[in-house]
């Protein structure tokens, strides 16, 4: 494995200005998501890249999914290349979208200003950096390795960001990552070069309500309000709850520590009337809430059931009522995902690790993620459990002002990436397929 390493770290070194240029070029494209903005633009990019070395190139919009309109329709692209005789099928996926820029940038969000070995712009390392290096990884290995067994595939995928409904679960949906036809997925999100990221926790999204009765605010009494009974449920949460979720820690290697525990955010609450509309500055009328809301973001572990979640959270809820005045509510379920992680042994994992070990000289550090990626579809619809998220910048830079990605990163992880595809195709030291 030792002399294709090398071959190929040279080989990307010699594509370092490509590599820079394909990267800038991404990020000018500013696919904003919401709404969805550029996606044909971004694939039509990459599809002209890609046909003229041979790749198959498919666009595929996901019709009727979420956000999906005329206006703003969710395009994917699918590339895939033959090699010269049957084997397995290694595939990178990576989302063209990103979100929105938000305040206190002092470069060109989608300008793609290199600067210090730092190419900056929003998605830069979420993940565009982690796409263009997936890319040049490819098409390093296909200039030293022409005669590879198998198949290379490369996607790019739309809404990643807002769950990937419209990308990789619709993608799934249609087959496109059934195990007879994909073998090996990585995903080069920004997990940091030097680690591979085996999978996510869990996710269980929920609404709360609490009723009440109106009435006069002059006159609580007469009235009920939905407001304090929250205020209630609150109070177990604080009382009850949060210090039990902190106790409960994972065997996952959850990254950072914080999310070795059970989790819970308290996404939005709301109760009463609504805020004053922007067009309308006089008082609001004196009435006693109804109704209030809670929105919230229970991320699980591998060690809990999704039942035992929810159960969970009922109790508390329960407890507020026989502590206090009781009151009617309504629980209901948003979303979920459950947790997913890749074995160890998983043929994508070792080639990885092997890959990372020639270039690095140290094994990698597995990790998990504390948030969910695509690659839960790719585990529950596709049934494909050999995937994990590997690529170049670093996970805490991703959503904020002045995002960046290290042009010696991406090329550390396309020279990683490489190797490994050239161990998972079976090809050996000289450069041909064993
Ligand atoms: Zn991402």
């Amino acid at each position: 494995m030792q002399d294709i390493s090398e071959k190929l770290d040279q080989e990307v070194l010699a594509r370092r200005d490509d590599l820079i240029a394909l990267t800038q070029d991404l990020i000018r494209i500013p696919t904003l998501n919401p709404p969805g903005e550029c996606y044909r633009d971004i694939c039509e990019f990459l599809a002209a890249r890609l046909k003229p070395q041979g790749f198959e190139v498919q666009l595929i919009r996901a019709h009727d999914t979420p956000g999906d309109s005329d206006r703003y329709p969710r395009w994917n692209l699918v590339a895939r290349r033959e090699g010269t005789r049957p084997g397995s099928c290694v595939h990178f996926n990576g989302h063209t979208d990103v979100v929105e820029v938000g305040q206190g940038w002092t470069t060109d969000p989608f300008g793609g200003e290199l600067k210090d070995g730092l190419i900056y712009g929003r998605g830069a390392c979420d993940m565009k950096g982690g796409i263009a290096a997936a890319i040049v990884a490819v098409e390093a290995f296909m200039a030293k390795c022409p005669d590879f067994a198998g198949s290379i595939e490369i996607s790019a995928t739309a809404d990643e960001e807002t769950g990937g409904y419209g990308g990789v679960a619709y993608l799934a949906e249609q087959g496109y990552f059934n195990p007879d036809r994909v073998q090996h997925v990585i995903i080069p999100e920004p997990l940091n070069k030097d680690r591979i990221c085996l999978g996510h926790r869990g996710v269980w999204w929920a609404e709360l309500e609490t009723y009440g009765r109106i009435a006069h605010g002059s006159m609580p009494f007469l009235g009920d309000c939905a407001v304090r009974h929250m205020g209630a449920v609150m109070r177990e949460m604080e009382d009850v709850l949060y210090p039990a979720l902190a106790a409960r820690k994972t065997a996952m290697p959850v990254v950072p520590d914080g999310a070795r525990s059970s989790t819970l955010n308290i996404n939005s609450i709301h109760g009463g009337q609504d805020e004053r509309p922007a067009d309308f500055d006089g008082w609001p009328s004196a009435v006693v809430p109804d109704s209030c809301r809670m929105i919230i973001d229970r991320r699980f572990l591998a060690e809990e059931s999704l039942e035992e979640v929810r159960d969970e959270f009922r109790q508390v809820v329960d407890r507020a009522r026989e502590r206090g005045p009781d009151f009617k509510y309504r629980l209901s379920d948003m979303h979920d995902v459950l947790p997913s992680m890749t074995d160890r042994d998983a043929p994508v994992v070792q080639a990885l690790s092997g890959a990372m070990a020639a270039k690095f000289g140290k094994d990698p550090e597995f990790v998990v993620s504390p948030g969910t990626y695509d690659q839960k579809h790719i585990d529950r619809i596709g049934r494909l459990k050999n995937c994990v998220a590997y690529g170049p910048g670093i996970l805490d830079l991703a959503h904020q002002p002045d995002e960046y990605v290290g042009v010696n990163d991406m090329l550390d992880s396309a020279i990683v990436m490489a190797t490994a595809l050239a161990g998972l195709l079976g090809v050996t030291a000289d450069g041909e397929a064993g």
